[in-house]
């Protein structure tokens, strides 16, 4: 049988604010244990919650990047269990009224693109963490990250395989630090995903009983995750079993999903509205100023630097990967006022190439976008050739100081004084007379060989675009 694999994907997104979503204890992360807890996140008898404006206004940013409806209204509610990490009993979180609903991601797919619709997205606390280890047999609390803010997106079962669901994470992953709302860091737990799967016979319009994995930290383990699932639940229902509905581990040691415990229904958390809290009621005049303040998206930027820059669609992609890509770009070509494709293959081809052997970032990058467009206006003036240009790069790169120092210490100046390439290339021409015979015998490569030449009898300093003019005029004389 043909087996159809379903995904849906739940992710915790921590906003990132100063303070925590309900108190002013503070998020940083990596303090000692339980000095970041204050009586309102563990909620101490007689405290009261207050909400932080910036998170909501994190969540509203979120709902207008994906095309969200923003509800004017939510409400907190308070979802019920016990857990160690969770001493007061109870998570506040968003149940039937969530801040945003709806809203679409675009993934590539057979190179075209797929939409993986989004059912909500709402707020809610972080718990706590338990501490296995250091403790002889017992577990520590540490409490610092309870009513942490977290974004809980969830989408519609849209996803058919692990790597349409890695390719959906990737893309929420690069959204959500590109508008600023989350900083990603997958380590400290930043951004985090649950995978929900099932699988069902291909052409079957019914969804098959899905199993979820939790707290998946990285891209690789949840493609691992996924397929271990899928495979384990073909297994199963092969040899006639049937899948639980159960919450499961995925061991990256072991490679494998382990039963955690039985997935409980909604209504065993007996969630019922916050009485602490109001509901949360955001104006329009509010929203319309957080679009006003929303950057220009990937999307938008890539289609903008086709039309308007004339850059091809690849290129278009490569400058949009990260904000901060973009942002090297648009400085570069402020100020050169122009040299669109210059500036994009100079990214592309030099500074990512340096980049990426360095194993560096663009916000690490020793050649700022100001000091390369200093060298990039050497180029389209005429004063180094693009040869040049390439060694004054690298000794930038290498800290040996900007394009006018390096240019003088190599005396790497190019020579586009018409006359004295003239003189350079009729000595030339005399000396390599076979080729100009084969060139006006119709042999277009010799022409080739001639600039090389003259390139070479100008020690590699000559002008190439004025060496080909030059030349052009002589021969046809
Ligand atoms: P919860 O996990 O809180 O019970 P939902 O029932 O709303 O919440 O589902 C959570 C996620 O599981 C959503 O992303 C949804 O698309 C996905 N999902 C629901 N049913 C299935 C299924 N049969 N197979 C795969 N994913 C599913
Ligand atoms: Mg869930």
């Amino acid at each position: 049988m043909d087996w159809e694999t379903v995904i849906g994907i739940e992710t915790h997104a921590q906003l990132s604010t100063v303070s925590k979503i309900f108190s002013g204890a503070a998020t940083r992360f990596g303090a000692a244990p339980n000095v970041q807890a204050c009586a309102v996140d563990i909620a101490l008898p007689g405290v009261l919650p207050v909400l932080n404006r910036a998170a909501v206004e994190k969540a509203v940013r979120f709902g207008l990047a994906v095309g969200a409806t923003i509800n004017r209204r939510s409400v907190f509610a308070r979802k019920n269990y016990f857990y160690p990490d969770l001493p007061k009993g109870y998570q506040i979180s968003q149940y039937e009224l969530p801040i945003v609903t709806g809203g679409v991601i675009k993934i590539p797919f057979e190179g075209g693109e797929k939409l993986v619709h989004l059912t909500r997205a709402h707020l809610e606390e972080d718990a706590g963490k338990s501490l296995h280890e250091d403790f002889h047999g017992m577990s520590g609390i540490d409490l610092n990250r309870a009513g942490t803010p977290l974004l809980e997106i969830v989408t519609e079962p849209d996803m058919r395989s692990a790597e349409e669901a890695v390719a959906y994470a990737k893309e929420l992953h690069a959204r959500v630090r590109w508008i600023g709302i989350c900083d990603g860091n997958m380590q400290e737990g930043s951004f985090r995903c649950d995978a929900n799967v099932s699988v069902r016979p291909k052409g079957s319009a019914v969804l098959g009983t899905r199993c979820e994995i939790k707290n998946l930290n990285s891209f690789r383990f949840l493609e691992e995750a996924i397929n271990y699932e899928v495979r384990r639940q073909i297994e199963l229902l092969e040899e006639g079993g049937q899948v639980v509905q159960e919450t499961r581990l995925y061991d990256p040691d072991r490679r494998e999903t382990r039963s955690m415990r039985s997935k409980e229904d909604a209504h065993d958390y007996r969630y019922f509205p916050d009485p602490d809290l109001l509901p949360l009621v955001i104006s329009a005049e509010t929203i319309e100023q957080i679009r006003s303040e929303l950057p220009e998206l990937p999307q938008a930027k890539r289609e903008r630097y086709m039309s308007e820059f004339g850059l091809s669609a690849y290129d278009a992609g490569v400058l949009t990967s990260s904000r901060e890509v973009a942002e090297f770009y648009e400085n570069l070509i402020r100020a050169l006022g122009g040299g669109y494709k210059l500036a994009s293959s100079w990214i592309s081809v030099e500074l990512f190439g340096a980049l990426k052997r360095a194993g560096m970032e663009i916000s690490q990058s020793p050649i700022s976008s100001g000091q390369l467009a200093d060298l990039l206006q050497r180029i389209q003036k005429n004063a180094i050739n693009g040869k040049q240009a390439k060694e004054v790069f690298d000794a930038m790169w290498n800290g040996e100081g900007d394009a006018e120092a390096i240019i003088v210490a190599r005396g790497l100046t190019q020579i586009s004084d018409a006359g004295e390439l003239e003189q350079v290339i009729d000595g030339m021409l005399a000396a390599n007379s076979k080729s100009v015979e084969e060139y006006k015998a119709g042999k277009e490569k010799a022409f080739n060989a001639l600039v090389g030449q003259a390139m070479k009898a100008t020690k590699g300093k000559g002008n190439p675009a004025l060496i080909n003019e030059i030349l052009k005029k002589k021969l046809a004389g």
